[in-house]
């Protein structure tokens, strides 16, 4: 049961106001309200005040604060750090592409996975975000930049799918005509690898993107920088993903951050080649985005676009992901690290 309004649905919203003895077409209208990112129930002027009074006692609106904003200076690129109401803090970053303005939120305020190449897990985990407050980093993003958000990324600090209730009411949401109306096709949720929660997400068969954080073809790799890959092995992943495959049609897209010496050998890529046979997968490699506190460095240009090639030549198709926002700490979980630190 949610206790925000704006982490319910319209139907939802309707029950609230049964017990107002409101009509429920009014639902709708609050909804709207609510998904526009108003910041005080005055400004609903559709609704008749004694319900608007009604309300601010019941359900008090709060809006997320910046606490800070970075504009990367080489493209655009834009990271907040939101205040949540009970004080904690996540970020979300903006980023702007040929095909459209996209967010990359965060679904938890750290993080319990444990990579070792991760800010994000550096200071544990804290709690899991509802609904409303993975909405409010699209929305208000949105409404502090003034570009309208077409595409989300479930890529920022935590594990969506350790947050699986939560983080389907906000798809619901998000993608409610009467609210921001993201198109699923323009979301992709990126998990670590909770093989039982890949097959729940399957039955559900929507047409977002699932994204696989591999990086490793191995378990002897991946056991030493995804403590995950202890409780679901790689072998049991990847036979997830198939299934995932088989039950929506939709290609999986592998994400691989790419560590000197780490999995940027040629016999990694020949491993991984033979690993991901019969799976429609895209790779991504994503050149190590280096967090102050850990060891692992990223890979020379030359390791990844030999690692890309040798995808390639098989029939892999992997893309080297444009690195947006270097110059601002962009990586997650690293500007929430530094201001808590301080
Ligand atoms: N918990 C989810 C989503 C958040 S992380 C997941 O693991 O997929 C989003 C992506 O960024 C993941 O692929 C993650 O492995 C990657 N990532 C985290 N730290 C990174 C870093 N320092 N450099 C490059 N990629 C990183």
């Amino acid at each position: 049961m949610m206790t925000h309004l704006k982490s319910m649905t319209v139907p939802e919203i309707a029950g609230v106001l049964k017990e107002l003895n409101q009509p429920a077409f009014r639902a709708k209208q609050l909804f709207s309200w609510l998904h526009k990112g108003a910041a005080s129930y005055d400004e609903m002027t559709n609704l008749p005040l004694s319900l608007r009074t009604a309300l601010a006692q019941k359900y008090p609106l709060y809006t997320p604060q910046v606490l800070r904003k970075q504009q990367s200076q080489k493209d655009g690129t834009v990271k907040y750090l939101w205040q949540l109401e009970d004080g904690n803090c996540v970020e979300t970053v903006l980023m702007r592409y040929h095909y459209g303005n996209s967010v990359c939120i965060s679904t938890e305020v750290g993080c319990k996975m444990g990579c070792a190449f991760c800010a994000s897990t550096l200071g544990g985990f804290v709690r899991q975000l509802q609904p409303h407050e993975m909405l409010d980093q699209v929305l208000h993003t949105q409404l502090d930049s003034g570009l309208p958000i077409s595409h989300i990324v479930l890529m920022g600090i935590g594990e969506p799918l350790d947050n699986y209730d939560n983080v389907m009411r906000f798809l619901e949401l998000v993608n409610d005509p009467e609210g921001m109306n993201i198109s699923m096709r323009h979301i992709s949720l990126s998990t670590c690898g909770i093989v039982p929660m890949i097959d729940v997400l399957a039955e559900k068969k929507l047409q977002l993107t699932l994204s696989v954080s591999l990086h490793a073809p191995s378990d002897e790799v991946r056991n030493t920088i995804m403590p995950v890959n202890k409780a679901y092995p790689t072998e049991q992943l990847l036979e997830a993903c198939r299934r995932y495959y088989k039950k929506t049609g939709r290609r999986i897209s592998f994400e691989y951050a790419m560590i000197n010496g780490v999995n940027d050998t040629v016999e990694s890529a020949q491993l991984l080649i033979k690993r991901l046979k019969g799976l429609s997968a895209h790779v991504n490699l994503i050149p190590l985005n280096h967090v102050e506190e850990s060891p692992l460095k990223p890979s020379t240009k030359q390791n990844v676009a030999r690692f890309q090639q040798l995808l390639e030549a098989a029939g892999i198709p992997a893309t080297v992901r444009r690195s947006l926002g270097g110059d601002i700490d962009a990586s997650c979980g690293q500007l929430r690290r530094k201001y808590t630190k301080s």
